[in-house]
């Protein structure tokens, strides 16, 4: 019998493993495997989609002028050079289909997001990943990997794992230093947790070839709904587009996502308050005897003496139904990577792990 098979490159995807939600024994999770808002979204958000429910039978807007009005309204963007999808997930794959192919090379970091290389096999490009320095993005590294198959370069910075950052110097010697034909993916799914960060607008201003990206999953609390979007020079986001779904979003996704985006006060106290529940973390965890760099993000990665200890660790909070994320397959298999839930979720890690690290030693 012949069988079908696929394009290459299609069978070395890793499928992608999505943190946790259940936990055999527990009704009641405390789920900080994510890196979920533990606030939610915005009540005006859940009003607009519940609003939207009255309007199922209508196809959605192509063009999602009204969301990206919204987005342009509180980032001080031009609107004109927004595109919106289905997560920011999907931002990336536009720009993947559209700038790479067959035998190219699309460089991502030693720690990188596991969804880097899985988009660059979906088109059969090869993912050449780079060595980090202190589990941050070495610039120098990354120029040194550039060849002249090179199409796309993806850093998260915040980057997801870490939490670690690069100053606005090292982007800006990142963004110069690579060639014009070589397109800049800021992934910035964690830029309203880094207080005074623009997220790479400056970047994309100064640069042809920067394409930045956003989320609704995280700070605005809409990781269900599905809705990310990107920012780049008007010549990309034509470009982008052509590869985009008339209707990739639905009436309810554009409804409640332009309402959440336009409430900066829930926005401001959901960054705030993660910001002194992130330090509290992480402040008690090294105190405790667990290595934690500083993160820039709604989680923190703990670091552990070892895989042994790391795994007990991760036994011993969902013993008590907390789950957080292994990170073997992003390179840390003695670390644990937490969301910071709210005041009493951060309470019970720390009250566990307390425990946990006292018992040890
Ligand atoms: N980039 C990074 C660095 C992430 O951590 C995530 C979410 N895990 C995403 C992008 C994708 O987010 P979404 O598709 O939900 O917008």
């Amino acid at each position: 019998m012949t069988r079908i098979t696929p394009k290459p490159g299609i069978m070395e995807i890793d499928l992608y493993v999505s943190g946790e939600s259940k936990l055999a024994g527990h009704d009641d999770v405390l789920k900080l495997s994510s890196n979920e808002n533990p606030l939610g979204c915005s009540p005006l958000a859940a009003r607009a989609f519940a609003e939207a429910a009255g309007h199922l039978h209508r196809y959605p807007s192509t063009d999602h002028a009204e969301l990206r009005r919204a987005i342009a309204d509180v980032h001080d963007l031009d609107a004109d050079r927004i595109i919106c999808g289905v997560g920011s997930d999907e931002i990336l794959q536009f720009v993947t289909y559209a700038y790479a192919g067959q035998g190219d090379e699309i460089i991502t970091t030693e720690h990188g997001f596991s969804m880097y290389p899985i988009l660059a096999h979906m088109v059969g490009a090869v993912p050449v990943t780079v060595a980090e320095k202190d589990r941050r993005i070495d610039v120098d590294a990354i120029l040194a990997a550039v060849t002249g198959r090179t199409r796309v370069v993806f850093i998260a910075n915040p980057a997801n794992p870490t939490g670690t950052m690069l100053s606005s110097d090292e982007l800006q010697r990142l963004a110069s230093g690579l060639p014009a034909r070589v397109v800049l993916v800021h992934d910035g799914a964690y830029t309203e947790f880094a207080a005074g960060f623009d997220g790479g607008k400056s970047l994309v201003d100064q640069y042809p070839n920067v394409v930045m990206t956003r989320t609704f999953s995280k700070i605005h609390g809409l990781g269900g709904l599905r809705i990310g979007w990107g920012y780049a020079q008007r010549e990309v986001i034509d470009v982008l587009n052509r590869l985009r779904q008339p209707f990739n979003l639905s009436n309810a996704q554009i409804a409640a996502a332009s309402a959440a985006i336009r409430d900066i006060a829930f926005t401001e106290h959901c960054a705030t308050l993660n910001a002194q529940l992130r330090d509290r973390l992480r402040n008690s965890l090294i105190q405790m005897g667990i290595a934690c760099d500083e993160s820039f993000a709604n989680f923190v990665l703990a670091r552990f003496a070892d895989a042994d200890e790391a795994a007990a660790a991760d036994a011993a909070l969902r013993a008590e139904g907390i789950l957080v994320r292994r990170v073997t397959g992003y390179g840390f298999p003695a670390a644990l990577r937490i969301t910071v839930g709210d005041e009493d979720g951060v309470s019970r890690v720390l009250d566990c792990l307390g425990r946990f690290m006292q018992d040890r030693r």
